[in-house]
């Protein structure tokens, strides 16, 4: 098949993954076939829009082109091993991928009734070790392709669609690094954002790191007219690197800077992540610290609930800020005219922050892993 000789690798069954291929790619093998080459974004449009081969009755296809399909294709390499809804409506969704790992994507409402939000993960597991971090538990497997960033939305689209809602926007903030996966990471991003396969606009698209400095500015560089999220968690490198080992190599100044480059190219304000964690970064002296470095740059503040992970690769325990902790360092940011919001903690009934449901799923009795896969 002229597809593995490109050096696409096909799936353990022999088959290729539709989610992998890109309306080129598509039409240069239907060529090979000897069939139109203008099929293939029908057939892509039909699949984004959640068509299933084994069950797609054609939407006019050749029938010799629809055999050749279903023998040489499938819709999807991820399957579901595990699912979880919390009461606030966030659902949580295990996917195993075609070597048999796991790897999270999280749906979450929006306050319209008929839109949600998409947490997608661009790495098995993750090397940057954050402190207070499930992913980092289970250390950096490997890089998901673009296809298997492409299953993550088609798999959130569908849960959505299933609770009457629209997929409206889709962040980067699951497991992984995006940065340092940033050519899967970029290609899935087309695919999202082009019009005729996932149909997301642009700017419903945020790629969220935590400062990898040359990863920015290679974002930047592509001129994508995407959004940028910098989670910071400290506004003084000594803490920074407490919390986040990359602290160490990337100082709070770079990382600013990098922020700048991409506001500046952009034209719309950079989002700081901020994580309050009680005793550790919640002061009214770190409030004020963040003020002063970011007053002046105009860029945007989420201040982050903590959802609990258990005792951290330092062997510490985080607890939440408490809400007037909370309330008070918002205000300072405000009264220096810092557009700061609130990210509501979602799911806290279920294992919501990210890498809890892997890691718990990963250690469990295999057995127990599976019943719980087929009742949730
Ligand atoms: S917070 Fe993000 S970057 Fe940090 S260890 Fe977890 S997944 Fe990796």
């Amino acid at each position: 098949m002229q597809l593995s000789a490109s050096g696409r690798q096909p799936l353990a069954s022999g088959s290729f993954a539709l989610a992998d291929l890109d309306p080129a790619a598509l039409a240069q093998q239907f060529a090979h076939w000897g069939f139109k080459p203008s099929h293939a974004a029908r057939v892509l449009r039909a699949f984004y829009s959640g068509d299933d081969l084994a069950t797609a009755s054609g939407r006019g296809l050749p029938q010799g082109l629809l055999e050749k399909l279903r023998a040489e294709f499938v819709s999807g390499a991820a399957t579901l091993a595990a699912r979880q809804v919390a009461g606030d409506g966030t659902a949580k969704l295990l996917l195993r991928l075609g070597d048999g790992r796991t790897v999270e994507s999280v749906l979450m409402p929006d306050f319209r009734a008929d839109r949600a939000a998409g947490c997608l993960s661009s790495q098995v597991g993750c090397a940057m070790g954050c402190d207070f971090c499930a992913t980092t538990k289970t250390g950096f497997e490997r890089n998901l392709t673009a296809g298997e960033i492409v299953e993550q939305f088609l798999a959130l689209r569908r849960e959505a669609q299933a609770v009457g809602r629209k997929l409206q926007t889709v962040v980067f903030m699951g497991m992984g690094e995006p940065l340092l996966n940033l050519d899967a990471v970029l290609t899935a991003v087309r695919r999202l954002a082009d019009n005729t396969l996932g149909a997301l606009g642009w700017r419903q698209i945020t790629v969220s790191t935590v400062g990898i400095v040359p990863g920015m500015d290679a974002l930047t560089a592509t001129g994508l007219n995407l959004h940028l999220a910098v989670s910071l968690h400290a506004p003084d490198d000594a803490t920074r690197a407490r919390l986040l080992p990359m602290g160490k190599r990337f100082p709070i100044a770079d990382i600013l800077a990098a922020a700048d480059r991409f506001q500046a190219r952009r034209g719309r304000p950079v989002t700081i992540q901020y994580c309050l964690l009680a005793g550790v970064n919640d002061t009214a002296e770190h409030a004020r610290q963040l003020a002063d470095l970011l007053g002046p740059r105009r860029m945007h503040v989420n201040l982050l609930r903590y959802n609990p992970t258990g005792l951290s690769l330092r062997g510490l325990t985080y607890e939440p800020s408490p809400d007037a902790t909370a309330e008070a360092f918002a205000a300072v940011l405000r009264a220096r005219k810092l557009v700061t919001h609130f990210r509501r903690s979602r799911g806290p009934d279920i294992d919501a922050a990210c890498g809890q449901l892997q890691r718990r799923i990963s250690l469990m009795p295999k057995s127990i892993a599976k019943s719980r896969s087929s009742s949730s």
